[in-house]
């Protein structure tokens, strides 16, 4: 980020990543620091003040670099395709090393995207926060990388069907639609457009996932209810 902050965005980024370098706060901590940022962030170890200016900072920091993201990714999640502002869902910065193994790449630039809560949630568990952290799946942000070289994609909208179905063409793309769930992923979306009565239920769960997920208070309960609409099928 470093690249596109002005004089002061980057004196209150280098405070943050300061922070996480003397582990006063964990990369999680700082992230939500930049996501919300407020004068006062309390943490168990360390509390963190912002004034005025660096609070102004941090928003517009963050504007630019959401603005920068979504014209890289066309408005469709790095990994799933699906457009933005279906499904009522939210959309998540994505970490694609994750900060709490690579804290350095927290404030990243070339590791940051956008992904859909279903890519984010199911990639926490099954990439992220995985005992033997190994990264296998396809990087969206890797040099010359092209999607259709590693998963074929095809989506298909009539006025009573809606098919999404992936072809995974590479080791990584493999990697991606058995870790990321997207068999599951085709087999909801199919099944939500069959059936109103498991739609609606699909987008309840949806529009209450948000908001769950963006605290880590809720976040298990998102992944429980998420882990649902999976079931569904
Ligand atoms: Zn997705």
């Amino acid at each position: 980020m470093k690249n596109i902050a002005d004089k002061t965005e980057r004196k209150t980024l280098k405070k943050l990543q300061d922070l996480i370098n003397s582990r006063s706060i964990k990369p999680s901590e700082a992230w939500g620091c930049f996501s919300n940022p407020k004068s006062v962030h309390a943490f168990k170890k360390y509390t963190v003040n912002f004034t005025d200016e660096e609070i102004k900072s941090l928003n517009e920091l963050r504007e630019k670099v959401k603005k920068i993201l979504k014209q890289k990714i066309s408005k469709r999640c790095a990994y799933c395709k699906r457009a933005m502002g279906q499904h009522g869902m939210s959309w998540n910065i994505e970490h694609i090393r994750c900060k709490s193994k690579h804290p350095k790449m927290t404030f990243a630039l070339n590791n940051l995207t956008y992904a859909c809560l279903d890519c984010n949630l199911v990639k926490n568990n099954a990439v992220d926060n995985k005992a033997n952290y190994i990264f296998d799946i396809i990087d969206p942000n890797s040099k010359g990388f092209r999607y259709g070289e590693n998963i074929g994609f095809l989506q298909l909208s009539t006025d009573s069907i809606h098919v999404l179905k992936y072809k995974p063409m590479s080791k990584a793309g493999n990697k991606t639609y058995e870790k990321l769930k997207f068999r599951e992923l085709e087999h909801i979306e199919l099944l939500c457009s069959l059936n109103d009565t498991i739609g609606s239920l699909c987008d309840r769960i949806d529009e209450r996932l948000p908001r769950l997920a963006s605290s880590d208070d809720t976040l298990e309960l998102a992944e429980f209810l998420q882990n649902m609409k999976f079931r569904l099928i």
